[in-house]
């Protein structure tokens, strides 16, 4: 009988004697005296299966010999011990074959190609060892997150991609619109007539699922929402992109203490996992991607240690002590910038550091006021080689405050007469957070440029593939 393998289950030792039918691309093929070595991936696994091609295989003269990087291939034969130490198993082939040859024109022929080359064949680059063990981390922290809200009690809510309000009051929102940009209608005070418009006002993408998850939250008690979100930030920076994956867990009940103590727990589980399950991909980072070889251990100790907590008063002074120049000076009120977060997590605390209790000036209106009426319950945990990674927050439950808050930053009540609401009916305090996800991937697997751990990055002037 013949079984369907994976390459990652035909490499396992419990593959051993069996008839199997595996499937996937060529890495790398090398002749000797009688007979090719095949290395050939499947995506399943960071490693190779090696197969054996005999001289004798009916089409070995005509088609396996042609065999080149690229070329996708079935191949039928039985699994043997291999005298290589590296891995247990080899596949003697006896038949295979030819779904797809790849001519010498395929871009990924063996040799090492920088990121930013690879970034110009987004199409291709999933085939490369570095982007086939980036997708199998990112897809095993997004399981991760999902088993460890279910775990404890969450419920998984779907919020708008398109919305007419904007979160943080900020801009940098993508307008969506089906009026006729070569034609606009006009209204009498010659703007943009959005009467007309598909949603008879203005709409967006969204930039953030929380108020509307808080909604769930005041309702079902424990809930997040997990999906894309956009920024037209012109930020070009290796931690920016115009369209990310955000989680968002909101908590009826919870204030800023348990807050913390979520998003720490939440952390820790996902490194952990990954540790875990994905050894190999992560020792291809800990060996490649990371200058100092030392990306398990320190994720290790991430997992193992209590993360640090401090104000951003003591932040403010901490960096004014610092005995370095930084770019944008410090003084209290500022936005901590990458270079002022770097510092705190990677020389100062040498470990992940929640911030909180920050300027209400510089943060977003939706943020408990503390009693001094000068700072709001916010938090941002920084980490290590990326900095900011989740930022979050008790939110304003007394709706008079709510409104002033509203007021002072600039915008109209009457926008968020949902949102306001929900403090007008059975307010509750709550909290809740919003993790990056391609921040995460960053920190798990040393990648430098946020371009290089999400599919097809979206950044301004590009939106290729
Ligand atoms: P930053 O100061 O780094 O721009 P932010 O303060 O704008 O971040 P929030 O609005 O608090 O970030 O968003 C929550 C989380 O979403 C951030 O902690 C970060 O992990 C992630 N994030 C924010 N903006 C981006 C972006 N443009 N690209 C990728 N991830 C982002
Ligand atoms: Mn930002």
């Amino acid at each position: 009988m013949t079984e369907i393998l994976s390459v990652s289950k035909v490499r396992q030792a419990e593959a051993l004697g069996k008839n199997v039918l595996i499937r996937g691309w060529v890495r790398t093929k090398r002749d000797s005296k009688g007979f090719s070595f095949l290395e050939l991936n499947d995506g399943s696994s960071f490693g190779n299966i090696q197969v054996i091609a005999q001289e004798n295989l009916e089409n070995y003269e005509t088609e396996v010999k042609k065999l080149t990087a690229g070329s996708s291939i079935a191949v039928w034969g039985t699994v043997e011990k291999s005298p290589g130490a590296k891995q247990p198993t080899e596949v003697h082939a006896t038949k295979i074959e030819i779904y797809g040859f790849a001519p010498d024109t395929y871009p990924l022929q063996k040799k090492r190609h920088t990121l930013e080359f690879l970034r110009t064949i987004s199409h291709l680059r999933p085939r490369t060892n570095t982007f086939g063990a980036v997708a199998r981390v990112r897809n095993r922290i997004c399981a991760s997150i999902h088993q460890f809200f279910q775990e404890e009690g969450f419920y998984y809510i779907h919020t708008p991609i398109i919305t007419a309000s904007d979160c943080e009051g900020a801009g940098e929102m993508f307008q969506v619109t089906t009026l006729n940009l070569q034609n606009l209608p006009l209204t009498d005070k010659g703007e943009p007539d959005y009467a007309q418009d598909f949603f008879g006002k203005p709409s967006f993408l969204t930039v953030s699922g929380q108020l509307a998850v808080e909604n769930f939250a005041c309702a079902l008690g424990k809930v997040y929402t997990f999906g894309p979100t956009f920024r037209a930030e012109n930020s070009n920076t290796s931690r920016h992109l115009a369209e990310f994956w955000m989680v968002e867990p909101e908590m009826a009940f919870f204030e800023l203490p348990e807050n913390m103590e979520l998003v720490e727990r939440f952390l820790k589980r996902i490194i952990g996992d990954v540790l875990r399950d994905c050894p190999e991909d992560m020792a291809f980072f800990n060996d490649h991607m990371d200058s100092e070889k030392t990306l398990v251990a320190r994720l290790t100790k991430i997992v193992e240690s209590t993360f640090q907590k401090c104000s951003y008063t003591q932040a403010i002074s901490i960096l004014e002590k610092a005995d370095r120049e930084f770019q944008f000076p410090v003084k209290w009120g500022i936005d901590l910038q990458s270079e002022h977060e770097r510092y705190l997590t990677e020389v100062h605390f040498n470990g992940p550091v929640i911030v909180y209790d920050y300027p209400k000036d510089i943060k977003a209106f939706y943020m408990r006021l503390n009693d001094d009426g000068k700072t709001v319950r916010a938090m941002d945990v920084l980490v290590p080689g990326v900095g900011e990674i989740v930022g979050g927050s008790e939110r304003e439950y007394r709706p008079e405050v709510l409104e002033n808050r509203m007021l002072e930053m600039g915008l109209n009540p009457a926008d968020y007469w949902w949102y306001l609401d929900l403090r007008r009916f059975g307010t509750v305090p709550h909290s809740g957070f919003g993790l990056g996800l391609e921040r995460m991937v960053m920190l798990i697997t040393s990648v430098q440029n946020i371009r290089d751990v999400i599919p097809f990055p979206r950044t301004p002037g590009s939106a290729d593939f």
